[in-house]
């Protein structure tokens, strides 16, 4: 699916007596084409979650319109809409069940399908040592911060929906798992996925069809990553800043 972002602003009602409102998003605009796979990069608070928030229908912008192939967002059930989504963040719910449960969300996968993710993941050698019918633990209690995250990266490879929103979702993990991961999600094909991500590693970065760098609310620069380097603005700044 195509994802078509136009002009969208939010605002943030931060007090209701005195009515303190804070700005978040300013006209954004952006374009993903079916398939293709973005990242979106930004300074922490420039609204780039509240972004995705919007294009899961989990908030209603201000003004302005977001289209999926050519429907508006608002003419989409939530039944639909959370039918082609899949979103990884990074508080993950783990349930009070097995590893497997907790992977599969009770539903039947192909064994090769559920091994092949699981090793994406990185979840091999977890599943190997604990077992897939390891306890995880009232709020997953018993795993470690990074295999949450991996269980939660598992469990929305597997659901294999059209649309993937990954909102920071390897900033707890090393590099090199990391880097694994991003690697899968960019080997998924017929995916579209936008990927919010403030880790600045050129071998990942340079493998994304595009880069949309968010400032202040709207985004201010777009191109993929040799394109942004050559130009030498604002992705330019952050990238050589990150690599100092
Ligand atoms: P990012 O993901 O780029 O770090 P966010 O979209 O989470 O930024 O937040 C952008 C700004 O909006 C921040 O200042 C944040 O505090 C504010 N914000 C986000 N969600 C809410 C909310 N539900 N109510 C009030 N303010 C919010
Ligand atoms: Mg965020």
């Amino acid at each position: 699916k195509m994802i078509n972002v136009q002009n969208v602003s939010k605002t943030f009602i931060l007090h209701q007596q005195n009515g303190v409102r804070l700005p978040v998003l300013n006209r954004a605009s952006l374009t993903v084409n079916a398939g293709e796979c973005v990242v979106l990069h930004g300074h922490s608070g420039s609204g780039k979650s509240t972004l995705l928030n919007l294009l899961m229908g989990y908030i209603d912008a201000a003004s302005g319109n977001i289209y999926y192939d050519d429907q508006p967002l608002n003419r989409i059930s939530s039944a639909s809409l959370s039918a082609c989504l899949s979103l990884i963040q990074q508080n993950v719910f783990i349930f009070d069940d097995t590893l497997h449960a907790n992977i599969s969300m009770y539903k039947d996968f192909d064994k090769d399908e559920l091994e092949k993710v699981i090793a994406i993941s990185g979840l091999t050698e977890v599943s190997k040592e604990k077992g897939r019918a390891y306890r995880c633990g009232e709020n997953g209690k018993n795993l470690s911060g990074g295999e949450r995250q991996r269980v939660a990266i598992a469990r929305a490879l597997l659901r294999n929906t059209p649309i993937l929103f990954v909102d920071e979702a390897t900033s707890a993990l090393d590099n090199a798992t990391a880097q694994k991961v991003e690697e899968a999600i960019l080997s998924i094909q017929n995916q579209t996925c936008i990927c919010v991500t403030h880790r600045l590693q050129a071998e990942t970065l340079a493998q994304f069809d595009e880069i949309l760098v968010m400032h202040h609310g709207t985004l201010c620069e777009s191109g993929t990553f040799n394109e942004l380097l050559d130009r030498k603005q604002v992705f330019y700044s952050l990238y050589k800043l990150s690599a100092a």
